[in-house]
């Protein structure tokens, strides 16, 4: 472990590039609907850095925010360019942000996930040796019908 040790990845275009520095204390694979549909993939695989091992080194970003069914604050900040999600923060991880871990620069997958999230919706042809696997999320607890904008509401 070297906590020195930068990485950097970036947007499909190009034109973002971001850096980490040291090691992420939290690595997520999720499996929520809305990780699903932000993604356009079966899941999300953040890599968590508290705020100030983060910096973006070049490039333009616009930002999205969204109220999830529990009534937490998702912001999401993309390239203007080519709209690749580069950081993610939850209003209930304060000081946290994430980079979504396909983005990196190769060696991309260095980090070790530690926890999957949100199995309830994970696709079926997705196994894996993850150890701590969670129907929701510890702290899960919806005040509301999903109201995913472009979605039916999550029956599972
Ligand atoms: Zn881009
Ligand atoms: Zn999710």
């Amino acid at each position: 472990m070297n906590e020195e040790l930068s990485r950097e990845g970036g947007c499909l275009c190009g034109k973002c590039k971001y850096r980490t520095t040291g090691d992420s204390p939290r690595t997520i694979l999720c499996h929520c609907r809305y990780c699903q549909t932000l993604t356009g993939s079966a899941l999300s695989a953040n890599v968590w850095f508290p705020e100030e091992k983060v910096s973006l080194l070049k490039g333009d970003l616009s930002s999205y925010e969204m109220k999830t069914e529990s009534g937490n604050l998702v912001t999401t900040n993309f390239c203007k360019n080519c709209g690749s999600t580069i950081f993610l923060r939850l209003n209930v991880f304060k000081g946290m942000v994430a980079i979504p871990g396909g983005s990196y620069d190769p060696p991309t997958f260095w980090f070790e996930p530690q926890v999957e999230n949100f199995c309830r919706s994970k696709a079926p042809f997705l196994e894996t040796e993850i150890p701590e696997k969670n129907n929701t999320h510890p702290m899960y607890k919806p005040v509301r019908e999903d109201i995913h904008p472009h979605t039916k509401k999550v029956t599972e």
